[in-house]
């Protein structure tokens, strides 16, 4: 079930969103923190992208509905997300809901605390997550999808050997749905079975444009 959650959005985000006011601490943070990584040296690409990822800003916190507790996603990606839950139950499928909305804060700080707690420098850590200000994550588009009847395998590349992935497969193109990470993804970030985004709106598909247009250029 879809709950509205405007008000605990607005408790929860208030101190972001002021943070967020000033869009020059944002830059500036990400820049700081990578000089305390070790050998790190990148700056973005041509295309924008910075270690495989492309920039995305922070949905507005209107748009932010709660879809399970302490996870939010844009509304238009959790109406489709909770239609495709329906669905998948009928066919005696449990989707859970793992990961939806991260703000650039909170993306900051899985990026660098992981980073330097596995001891990794910013090139290995971008493998498999992306750097603050790059994940798809923060447009509220993007979620992270478990198969309830396997924890295990959630958050592993062992999740696509789970009936919920091959499920997915099949049917969440039609709640346009799409794999941001396939194997050999020419962004060249990690395998990603569980890490979905929504592109069911002219709004996300604008968003999504230059990851489109990457896929489409292979060969
Ligand atoms: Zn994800």
């Amino acid at each position: 079930m879809v709950v509205c959650g405007g008000s605990v959005a607005g408790v929860l985000f208030g101190p972001e969103l002021l943070a967020r006011l000033n869009t020059n601490d944002v830059e500036a943070e990400l820049v700081s923190g990578f000089d305390q990584l070790s050998g790190f040296d990148q700056r973005p690409a041509l295309d924008g992208r910075l270690l495989g990822h492309f920039p995305y800003d922070e949905v507005m916190d209107s748009r932010l509905i709660v879809v399970e507790p302490g996870i939010e996603l844009h509304e238009d990606a959790a109406n489709a997300f909770d239609a495709m839950r329906q669905a998948a139950a009928a066919d005696g499928l449990d989707l859970r809901l793992l990961s939806g909305y991260r703000s650039h804060d909170l993306q900051e700080s899985i990026f660098f605390d992981v980073a330097s707690e596995r001891n990794q420098t910013a090139e290995e850590r971008a493998m498999v997550s992306a750097p603050p200000g790059y994940s798809e994550h923060s447009t509220g588009y993007a979620l992270d999808i478990g198969d309830g009847e396997a924890p295990e395998t959630h958050l592993s590349p062992d999740f696509e050997q789970t009936p919920a992935f091959r499920w997915l497969q099949d049917h969440a193109a039609r709640y346009h749905f799409i794999l941001s990470f396939p194997e050999g993804n020419p962004q060249g970030v990690s395998y990603e079975p569980w890490h979905w985004r929504y592109e069911g709106s002219a709004s996300a598909l604008r968003l999504f444009e230059p990851a489109r247009r990457l896929v489409q250029r292979r060969p």
